[in-house]
């Protein structure tokens, strides 16, 4: 089996949802099925990047991400690109023979029957700003494929007040799933400084925003390692 792979790096923190601040070895798969508006991840998404990703063997990704944590079984976060697109169950058997977890982010967009053998599935469908269109019933198949992991969770990203209230809708869809919502980043260029007092006062909007509705249901995070990297690559 040969994986499109953008980057591998690590060991890092993990910077959002149920597992942040957790070391992580990434696996950044090549290729995407949407265009997101603000997508901070265009290396790995648009096709104009896909010479600079590397085709991998099963086995040379997996020696990759146990060379980089030095064999000690840590978490692996699959994301992109969306890395439902391909088929990572034979890295995460590999991976989990050596009792490695894995976690994996995806949009939710393509059910996969290995999303079972996750430890943490995190479903984070797009909102309005996004330029694109969430299918609910796809959402759906991919709640039923990750039945077996052990926790699934939902996060969203939010940027202005058409996000926050399509969040709430998502969140009566699927009341079962833990929540997290983070407000979006609009500095995704990899070479610009971010302004911390931005980031700060974006999380600050929702953090009110989500508190004044009374709405106790979600978790208000950062993207911690934009934070401390800024928008900096394979940190
Ligand atoms: Fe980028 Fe994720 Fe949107 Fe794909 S789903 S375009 S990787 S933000």
């Amino acid at each position: 089996m040969t994986l499109r792979i953008a980057e591998i790096f690590g060991p890092t923190i993990q910077g959002e949802g149920p597992l942040i601040g957790e070391p992580t070895v990434f696996v950044r798969a090549g290729g995407c099925d949407y265009r997101c508006s603000w997508c901070d991840s265009l290396h790995a998404v648009e096709s104009q990047y896909r010479h600079t990703w590397a085709p991998m063997t099963d086995q040379a990704v997996w020696d990759e991400v146990r060379r980089l944590s030095g064999g000690q079984p840590l978490t692996v976060s699959l994301s992109g690109g969306n890395p439902a697109i391909q088929d990572f169950a034979p890295v995460i058997a590999l991976g989990r023979a050596e009792g490695y977890r894995f976690a994996c982010e995806t949009q939710g967009s393509v059910a996969r029957p290995w999303f079972a053998d996750l430890d943490t599935l995190v479903l984070s469908p797009k909102p309005p700003s996004s330029g694109e269109t969430v299918d609910w019933a796809v959402f759906a198949d991919c709640l039923s494929a990750g039945k077996g992991a052990r926790q699934v969770v939902m996060k969203i990203v939010i940027f202005d007040e058409t996000d926050y209230q399509w969040a709430k809708d998502a969140h009566a869809r699927h009341p079962q799933l833990p929540l997290y919502l983070q407000p979006g980043n609009p500095e995704v260029d990899p070479d610009s400084p971010v302004d911390p007092q931005s980031l700060a006062d974006r999380l600050g909007w929702l953090t009110d925003r989500v508190m004044a509705d009374g709405w106790f249901a979600p978790r208000i995070l950062p993207q911690l390692h934009v934070l401390i990297w800024g928008n900096k690559r394979g940190v």
